[in-house]
This record gives C-alpha cells, sequence and structure tokens, in this order.
C-alpha cells in the first residue's frame, strides 16, 4: 500500500493576472508569450529555474534544425529573428556562402566544411547527409536574445516559479499555483499556454495524455579543444580515427554519429550525449540516475580522450547542461492526434498553423479534448510517441508556440474560446509577422484533408 498524507484546504495569494498566462520559459514558451504581447496582449511568463530557453539555453542542445524544406526555410518568425540576433553578436554560425542565405549541398567539400557544426540533414538517409540551412548557436546568446525579445514586447517574467496545480472551474482554466520561495503563489489567465515539455499543466487540469519516454542525456561541454588538430586527424588518419572514435562510442555507451559538435566558441565543444534509454524524465529516481550515470560516463570518456585523441590533449570538461536532456515524457491526447505517417507523408491539413521541416501542424493537436481556455505547444503536443521522435526540434517547437500567441489573442479579440478561434485569422497573423503558418501547400506534401 502506498502510504500517503493530507494536505488541509489553504489560501493562496494572487500575485498577477493577465490576459494570457505562458507557463514554461522555454523554446516555445519564449515565443509563445512574445507573439501574444506583440499583438497586444498583457502576458506573463512563468519559469521553474532562474533563466529561460528551456533546453535550447540551460540543457545547452546547441543546433538549431528541422527547419528548411529542401531549399525552402519553413521555420521563420521569432525563431529567425533569434537566429539573427544571436548571428550579430557572432555567437550563432549557419552554413553560407557568401552572401547567400542557404548552401544546400552534399558535396564532400560541404561536408568536410560544415559536417563538425551538426549543420546537416539527419533526415536524408543517404550518407553523408546534405548540409542544410541550420545553426549553431551559445546558449548564453540565446538567453540574451530571449530576454531582448521578451522586454520589448513587455512580457511579465517571473522566473523561479515552478508550476504546481492548474485553477479550474468546470472545463475551463482560470490560472495556475506556482511553488516559489515565498510560498504558494496564485496567477490567474484568460487563456493559459502550457510549455512545459513535460505537459505539467494540462495534465494537472485534467486534459489526457499518454505517458512514453525516449533517451535522456546530461549535455556537457568541453574547453581547450584543438578542434583543427581534431579534423585533421579524422580526416587524414582515417583508419586510426576509426579506431579512437569506436573505442569512445564505447565507453559513451550511446550517442549519435558524432559525438562531440562544434560551438562558436573556440576551443568548446559540446556533447549531445550519452544516450541513457529507460528512464523517465518525470520520475526523481530517474532523474538522479541520469545525473549520476551521465556525469560518470563523460569522467571516463573525458580521461580517454586526452589520453587518445589528436586535438583533445588539454581538453577539460566546462560545464554540465543544468537542464537535464529530457526529449518525451507526457504527450497531449488532444483533438487531433498526429501520426508519424502524418509526419513522413507531409500530411496537409486545413487548420495547419505552423510547419517543421517539410511536416504540418493542424492547430488541433494543441487543444486538449477535455478542457477550455488551453493551448499546448511545444514538445509535449498532441502527437504518437513515433510521431513526437521526428517533429519535436527546437525550430518546430518555437513555431508552434508562436502560433499559440497568436491564437489566444485571435479568440480573446473575437470574445470566443481557443477553441473556437478562427484558423484563417491565425494564419494570417503568422504570415503578417514572418511566420510560414503551412497555410499553402508545397509541391511535396503529398495529402491532403478537410480539418473538422
Ligand atoms: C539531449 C537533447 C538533444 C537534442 N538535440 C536537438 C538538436 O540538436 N536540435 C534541435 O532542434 N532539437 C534538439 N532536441 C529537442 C529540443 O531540444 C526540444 O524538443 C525542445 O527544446 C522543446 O522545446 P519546448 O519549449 O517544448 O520544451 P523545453 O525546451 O523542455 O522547455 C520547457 C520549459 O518549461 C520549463 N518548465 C518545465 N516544467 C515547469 C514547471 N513545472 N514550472 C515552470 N516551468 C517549467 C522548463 O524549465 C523549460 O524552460 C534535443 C533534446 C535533447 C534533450
Amino acid at each position: 500500500m502506498i502510504e500517503t498524507i493530507h494536505q488541509p484546504a489553504r489560501d493562496i495569494k494572487v500575485v498577477d493576472r493577465s490576459d494570457v498566462v505562458v507557463v514554461g520559459g522555454g523554446p516555445a514558451g519564449i515565443s509563445a508569450a512574445v507573439s501574444a504581447a506583440r499583438n497586444g496582449a498583457s502576458v506573463t511568463l512563468l519559469e521553474r529555474y532562474p533563466y529561460v530557453g528551456g533546453l535550447a539555453a540551460g540543457g545547452m542542445v546547441l543546433v538549431l534544425d528541422d527547419m528548411i524544406n529542401e531549399l525552402e526555410i519553413t521555420v521563420r518568425g521569432i525563431c529567425m529573428e533569434m537566429i539573427e540576433r544571436m548571428k550579430a553578436w557572432g555567437l550563432c554560425v549557419t552554413p553560407t556562402d557568401r552572401d547567400r542565405l542557404i548552401e544546400f549541398r552534399d558535396t564532400p567539400e560541404a561536408w568536410q566544411r560544415w559536417a563538425r557544426w551538426g549543420l546537416f540533414d539527419f533526415h536524408t538517409p543517404s550518407m553523408p547527409h546534405p548540409i542544410c540551412f541550420s545553426a549553431a548557436f551559445d546558449p548564453d546568446a540565446f538567453k540574451r536574445a530571449a530576454y531582448d525579445i521578451l522586454g520589448v514586447a513587455g512580457v511579465k517574467l517571473r522566473t523561479h516559479s515552478w508550476f504546481s496545480s492548474a485553477i479550474v472551474e468546470g472545463r475551463t482554466i482560470k490560472g495556475v499555483i506556482c511553488q516559489t520561495k515565498a510560498g504558494m503563489e496564485a496567477i490567474l489567465g484568460d487563456v493559459v499556454i502550457d510549455t512545459t515539455g513535460d505537459l505539467d499543466v494540462a495534465a494537472s487540469a485534467g486534459a489526457s495524455y499518454v505517458e512514453s519516454n525516449f533517451i535522456l542525456t546530461t549535455v556537457s561541454r568541453w574547453g581547450g579543444v584543438d578542434t583543427d588538430a581534431a579534423e585533421r586527424f579524422e580526416r587524414e588518419d582515417p583508419e586510426a580515427f576509426k579506431l579512437v572514435d569506436h573505442e569512445a562510442k564505447r565507453l559513451i555507451g550511446g550517442c549519435w554519429s558524432f559525438w562531440w559538435l562544434k560551438t562558436p566558441l573556440p576551443g568548446i565543444v559540446w556533447l549531445n550525449c550519452p544516450h541513457m534509454p529507460k528512464l523517465s524524465g518525470l520520475k526523481v529516481e530517474d532523474l538522479t540516475q541520469a545525473e549520476l550515470e551521465g556525469r560518470a560516463r563523460i569522467a571516463r570518456l573525458i580521461d580517454f580522450a586526452r589520453e587518445k585523441m589528436p586535438g583533445f590533449e588539454n581538453a577539460y570538461v566546462v560545464d554540465f547542461a543544468p537542464q537535464t536532456g529530457v526529449r518525451q515524457t507526457r504527450l497531449l491526447d488532444g483533438d487531433y492526434v498526429v501520426t508519424k505517417d502524418d509526419v513522413m507523408a507531409r500530411r496537409h491539413f486545413t487548420d495547419t498553423v505552423c510547419r517543421g521541416r517539410d511536416y504540418y501542424t493542424p492547430y488541433r493537436a494543441m487543444l486538449p479534448k477535455e478542457i477550455d481556455q488551453l493551448i499546448v505547444a511545444g514538445r509535449h503536443y498532441s502527437a504518437t510517441p513515433q510521431a513526437q521522435k521526428s517533429s519535436r526540434e527546437i525550430p518546430p517547437c518555437m513555431a508552434m508556440g508562436e502560433a499559440a500567441g497568436v491564437a489566444a489573442v485571435v479568440a480573446l479579440n473575437a470574445g470566443t474560446t481557443v477553441r473556437k478561434a478562427d484558423v484563417k485569422a491565425i494564419q494570417k497573423q503568422m504570415r503578417a509577422q514572418g511566420a510560414d503558418p503551412g497555410d499553402v501547400p508545397s509541391e511535396n506534401a503529398t495529402y491532403l484533408e478537410a480539418a473538422e
């Protein structure tokens, strides 16, 4: 039998009230908050950590990808604005050829120049993958760019605010309660947008969801790496490289084809590994185990790399990402559930409000069936676990957030519920603010389906 204690009811202070309350200041949450505020709403953004950026900052996931359909950039809007800001500071690198925006090449030269930045299209099965428009960036630059646009838009930011429960009356969400150093605090809103990545708000409100998991990762950054020497070794002595790389991968115990990637900071690389399967991003015990096990694996790896890998002789660990690398936990079971077939077949929907690389996201996949005035955007959107695995990168999550912010204001301005928000008005406004709502299917979209 599970032991429980009874917590008595108590009064909680209302500390803020806004038209739109966004919970979770990651890529989707930043976009949602900025988008809603630019469209005239008062907006409060709540974040559990001291900083915004989610996995793109605290998680040190340092490549923005999944944003092109062959030569067309499909995720624009706020995501592209952040890229341009970071580039202006010299803290973001994209594959460009002189002043052309896109270099999309599957030549050995392009591969040699850009692959170690992680700027390739890993969804194309041919090897080497084509180099494509994507962006390698610095995590602090992501935070700085986010603070700039949140500040200019007038978003009320409350960090150190850990969402703990939803305030629901009947089937309508009215606000949220956060745990803070000052105790419990309530924040009320006419629309709530859940961008926690783990569906914390919608689950607490009573929305249906499925629970799943994928690999966990403790991302780290290493300094003191002579990346030119390391790349030269790989190029000029492929047989010796293969042996050393194979042993490094064995020590990591699970990683993608490149276990280290360059960052815009000279001599600093990031490690998108190790892969730790069968752990839940919702369980304290599993998250604790991931932290300890991930650090132990990286400690083994750096000892080996310093001894055996040219270019890594003076390497040291700069830091481990403070936000654990959780890819998938709860997924909304919403008005529409996106399937892997929808993603792979590039199924188009008449209520498409944003896009990933070459797939389309219907507005219905952002709406919980049971709860009104709640929109869900980001990696926990309504998709099957298999579909989410290939549609959860940072840029598509930002596009979803941007659409959620627009949808909230479209509904508020029309005096209607978010479920009844005029999809055409959302699409029109997305286009007006430089985002691609995906309302016009590309030539390679295969199926057309009417919105219900
Ligand atoms: C190791 C790893 C490698 C990846 N590699 C890539 C890659 O190379 N390129 C790419 O584009 N994508 C990559 N991804 C996927 C991508 O990082 C995520 O899918 C994306 O960041 C999701 O954005 P989000 O805003 O939905 O969620 P998150 O980035 O998780 O942001 C959620 C935010 O909500 C906050 N939050 C959560 N719960 C609460 C709460 N209860 N109260 C208050 N705040 C809360 C969090 O602190 C966070 O700021 C990777 C993911 C991982 C884990």
